[in-house]
């Protein structure tokens, strides 16, 4: 490290510099500068501890706040962290990165009041940065303010139409709101740019679903699952596309292959019984029934099957 004033090498853990004489322990660029040391060796106790002292020494030492504000947010402790970049806007003549940082603090706390604030404040600064935008969005889509997160959404990706992201989120808020062919755009958009990112192509084909064009949605969960192989929802809707086309047999291996990865799922049970049922393949249907009732006794779908598949069993009386 050196000495701040004279730049004459000393220790980290000097007092005083030796050839100029100033008190180290009591100079916030030179605690800055231990601290930062301590930060990037993943020693961030000790560089909370340190930034700590220099804001002590100077409460208009912002960058001290903000790299604190850092090393707590890091750390996990959101709230320290929302408070230190508070105190660090005090004095910061360029606060766009730690009103953005807040934004961060904030939303992570759930506090979405205070987040959409931050990035708005941030935006004010720097209207071009994508990722505050995008972050923006992501707070109203949480807060429920569906229009304004569409719309801040769209802005993110005007200033960067290849943010894969921001498409993404803006196709989950399209298909909140019922718009399902502009959902499906969106997700185009994205599998287009990123062929592997699965979240995105699964959301693709629930969106078809949700349209009624279940082989369009098959088609995606199919790939979703070439993408993710170890996807049981993906397995369990293809399963739900092959049963409302009337593809019990299908429908099957995509029940069985969600359940090998997740067997506790009920409901894939039980419409694995329900298209056992519809192939006569009662002893299967009766198996899985049997487990969906282990697993949820309370599910009314399996009780309601499993009365209907004893009555199969039981003798008609004659003249009925
Ligand atoms: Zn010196």
């Amino acid at each position: 490290m050196d000495c701040p004033r004279c730049s004459s090498p000393v220790s980290t853990r000097a007092r005083f510099c030796e050839q100029c004489g100033i008190n180290l322990e009591k100079n916030c660029a030179f605690l800055h500068q231990k601290a930062l040391d301590y930060y990037h060796r993943g020693m961030i106790d000790a560089a909370v501890k340190v930034w700590d002292e220099a804001v002590q020494e100077d409460s208009g030492f912002s960058k001290g706040f903000y790299y604190k504000g850092l090393a707590l947010y890091d750390r996990g402790d959101l709230q320290d962290a929302v408070d230190a970049f508070r105190q660090a806007l005090k004095g910061e003549k360029e606060p766009f990165r730690v009103y953005f940082k807040l934004g961060m603090a904030t939303y992570g706390l759930g506090d979405l009041a205070g987040s959409i604030e931050a990035f708005q404040n941030a935006l004010e600064i720097n209207p071009g940065s994508a990722e505050t935008t995008y972050r923006l969005g992501l707070s109203y889509l949480r807060n429920s303010e569906l229009d304004l997160a569409q719309r801040t959404l769209e802005a993110a990706v005007k200033i960067n139409p290849q943010y894969t992201r921001a498409l993404y989120i803006l196709g989950m808020v399209l298909s909140q709101k019922g718009e399902l062919d502009s959902a499906i755009d969106q997700f185009q958009k994205v599998v287009g740019l990123s062929p592997t990112y699965t979240a995105a192509r699964f959301d693709l084909g629930m969106a078809f679903f949700k349209k009624g064009d279940l082989e369009s949605a098959a088609s995606e969960f199919q790939k979703t699952i070439e993408t993710n192989e170890r996807l049981a929802s993906a397995h369990y809707m293809l399963g739900e596309c092959y049963r409302k086309m009337g593809e019990p047999s299908e429908a099957i291996s995509a029940y069985v292959n969600a359940l090998k990865i997740n067997p506790r799922d009920a409901d894939a049970l039980v419409h694995l019984a329900e298209c056992n049922m519809q192939l006569d393949f009662l002893d299967a249907a009766r198996e899985a029934v049997q487990k969906a009732i282990e697993v949820n006794p309370d599910h009314r779908d399996a009780q309601y099957l499993g009365r209907h598949l004893n009555e199969m069993t039981t003798p008609h009386k004659p003249g009925f």
